[in-house]
C-alpha cells in the first residue's frame, strides 16, 4: 500500500464514461479508499507514473492510449508490474477477457457486475497485493545489505564482520544470514545471525559446523538444490527458492541468495546465504490463482447465462428464427448505420397462404409444426450473415437484408418461393396449390434521416397484400430506390 498521510489504499479508476466514473468513484470513497480518476489512457498512464496506485480499475472503452495497450505498458514497467488490474467492460465483447488476462489484468467484469463482486475483488487485491509489497520491501533491504557486504569486502583483507556497522546491521535484521566455511571439506556453518535463529528455531550452538542441508530435512530431492551445488562448484552466486523444515518440523519457503566471497588472492573462502521466508508470499499467490480460477467458472457460468438471457430475450420461443421485438431493434440500427454509409436496405415480407384453412384441417400443433419448418426454409434460404430472419407475427415472417439492392433482394425472395414449393407440405385446403406456399413483398430503399422504418415496412405490407390479391405464391416487389 502507497505510504500516504491518510494510510487508505490508492485506486486508480480509468473510463471514458464520466458518468459511471463518477460512480465507482463514490462508492469506492464510501468503502475508504483513496481514489483518483482517468478519462483517458493517457492520463490514466500519467496518473501511474506519477504515484503507483495499490490497484487499477480499467473501463475497456479508453481513448488515446486504448486499454489493452495501457495495461500492458505497465505490467511490462518493473516497477508497476506489481498493481492488480481489474477490467470494466459494458458488454461481453468477443475475446475481450482472454485479451485482458493476456495483456497481464487479474480479472474482466462484465457489466452489470454485482457491486459487492466488485468490493470483494478489489478488497481481496488490495490485501494480496500488500502482502507482497512488504515482503519486496523486506527482500530489497536485504539485498542492500549483502550488496553493502559484498562491496566492504573488495575494500578490505578479511572480511568485515568486526566492522561494528555492518554486523549490527546483520544482527539486526528479521532475515536469516548463514555464513559457511568454503576451504573446509562440505562447508560446515561458521556463523548465523539471529534472524536465522528466529526463522528456523535453531540455536547457532545446534548448527555450528554443519551443512545446510538438514534444513530441507527428508525432501531433499528438490531440482534446486542441483543448482546449488553447481553454483558451489563454479564458484557462483545463486537466487533460489527452497522448502526448508524449521526445528518443530513445519515447512516455510525459503527465498535464498547465495555467494562466494573471496580472500584477496581471490580464493573463495566462505559462503554467505541470505534467506527470507516467503511462504506468505507463496500462499498469496496460491491463493490468488485458486482465486482466479474460481472467478474464470463464474464468468464462465455467467456467459453462458447471458447467453441464454440473450436468446430468451430475442428469439421466438417457437421458430427459433429472431422475435418481433430482435425485428424493431434490428431494423432501428440498420436504418441508422445504412443511413450513414449510404447503403440500400431491402426487406422481405411474407405471409403463408390460406394458413387459417391449414390449422382448421390439421389442427393447431401441426399449424405449429409447419410454422417451424417455414422458418427454418427461410432462414436456410438466406445467406448472409448480417441478415436477419425474423417472426413478424402469427404467420408472417419478415427477412432483412442490409447492404442488398432490390435484385438481390427479389433472389432471395424467390429462393424462398422455391424452396418452399420444394417442400411440399400437403395443404389440401388451400386453393392454391396442394402444398403449403408463401406470398412475399420485397422492397429497397435508401434509409435516410427523413424517412421513418415504419413507413418503408407499410409499403412493403402494401406490394404482399397485392401478392395475395393476384393469386397467392408469388411475390411483388417494390424498389423505393429509384422514387
Ligand atoms: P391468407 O392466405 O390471406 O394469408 O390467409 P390466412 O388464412 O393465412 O390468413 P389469416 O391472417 O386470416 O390467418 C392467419 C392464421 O394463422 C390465423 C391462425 O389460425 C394462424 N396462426 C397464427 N399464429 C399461429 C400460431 O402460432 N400457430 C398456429 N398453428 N397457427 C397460427
Ligand atoms: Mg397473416
Ligand atoms: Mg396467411
Amino acid at each position: 500500500m502507497n505510504i500516504k498521510t491518510n494510510n487508505k489504499a490508492d485506486i486508480l479508476i480509468a473510463d471514458h464514461q464520466v458518468d459511471s466514473l463518477k460512480l465507482l468513484s463514490k462508492i469506492l470513497e464510501q468503502q475508504n479508499y483513496q481514489v483518483r480518476q482517468a478519462i483517458d489512457g493517457e492520463m490514466a498512464l500519467m496518473a501511474v507514473e506519477t504515484d503507483i496506485p495499490d490497484l487499477i480499475l480499467l473501463a475497456t472503452n479508453l481513448d488515446k492510449v486504448n486499454s489493452y495497450d495501457l495495461c500492458r505498458k505497465i505490467k511490462e514497467n518493473e516497477k508497476m508490474a506489481n498493481i492488480p488490474v481489474i477490467f470494466l467492460s459494458n458488454f461481453d465483447e468477443i475475446g475481450g477477457k482472454v485479451k485482458a488476462l493476456e495483456v497481464g489484468a487479474i480479472d474482466y467484469l462484465i457489466k452489470p457486475y454485482r457491486q459487492e463482486d466488485l468490493l470483494g475483488i478489489i478488497k481481496n487485491q488490495v490485501s494480496l497485493s500488500l502482502k507482497i509489497k512488504q515482503l519486496q520491501e523486506k527482500h530489497n533491504s536485504l539485498e542492500q545489505k549483502l550488496k553493502l557486504l559484498e562491496v566492504s569486502q573488495k575494500f578490505n583483507q578479511k572480511i568485515p564482520l568486526e566492522s561494528h556497522l555492518l554486523y549490527q546491521a546483520i544482527a539486526a535484521t528479521n532475515n536469516s544470514i548463514i555464513i559457511t566455511d568454503a576451504t573446509a571439506p562440505d562447508y560446515p556453518i561458521i556463523y548465523v545471525n539471529p534472524g536465522f535463529e528466529t526463522m528456523t528455531g535453531y540455536s547457532f550452538e545446534e548448527v555450528k559446523g554443519k551443512n545446510c542441508r538438514f534444513l530441507q530435512g527428508r525432501d531433499g530431492q528438490q531440482p534446486q538444490l542441483e543448482q546449488i551445488r553447481h553454483c558451489l562448484h563454479h564458484g557462483e552466486s545463486c537466487h533460489i527458492t527452497l522448502r526448508n523444515y524449521r526445528k518443530d518440523g513445519s515447512l516455510f519457503w525459503n527465498e535464498m541468495s547465495l555467494s562466494p566471497i573471496k580472500d584477496e588472492a581471490d580464493k573463495i573462502i566462505y559462503y554467505m546465504g541470505v534467506q527470507t521466508d516467503v511462504t506468505d508470499k507463496k500462499r498469496a499467490n496460491k491463493e490468488q490463482q485458486r482465486y482466479k480460477a474460481s472467478l474464470q467458472k463464474m464468468n464462465r457460468e455467467l456467459h453462458e447465462l447471458n447467453q441464454k438471457l440473450y436468446r430468451l430475450a430475442n428469439l421466438d420461443g417457437l421458430t427459433e428464427v429472431a422475435n418481433r421485438r430482435c425485428f424493431d431493434e434490428t431494423l432501428e440500427q440498420e436504418w441508422k448505420r445504412l443511413t450513414r454509409d449510404k447503403k440500400p436496405l431491402s426487406l422481405i415480407l411474407g405471409d403463408i397462404d390460406y394458413f387459417k384453412r391449414y390449422n382448421d384441417k390439421y389442427g393447431h400443433l401441426r399449424g405449429d409444426d409447419c410454422l417451424k419448418k417455414v422458418a427454418a426454409t427461410i432462414a436456410k434460404a438466406t445467406l448472409r450473415p448480417a441478415d436477419l430472419v425474423a417472426r413478424y407475427g402469427g404467420e408472417e415472417f419478415a427477412v432483412i437484408l442490409p447492404d442488398t439492392p432490390y435484385e438481390g433482394a427479389k433472389q432471395v425472395a424467390q429462393r424462398i418461393l422455391e424452396s418452399l414449393r420444394s417442400l411440399k407440405l400437403p395443404h389440401e385446403a388451400s386453393e392454391v396449390k396442394p402444398y403449403v406456399t408463401m406470398s412475399l413483398g420485397v422492397g429497397t430503399i435508401n434509409p435516410s434521416a427523413q424517412t421513418k422504418a415504419n413507413y418503408f415496412v407499410d409499403e412493403v405490407d402494401e406490394v404482399l397484400f397485392k401478392a395475395k390479391k393476384q393469386g397467392r405464391d408469388r411475390l411483388i416487389g417494390v424498389d423505393k430506390q429509384t422514387s
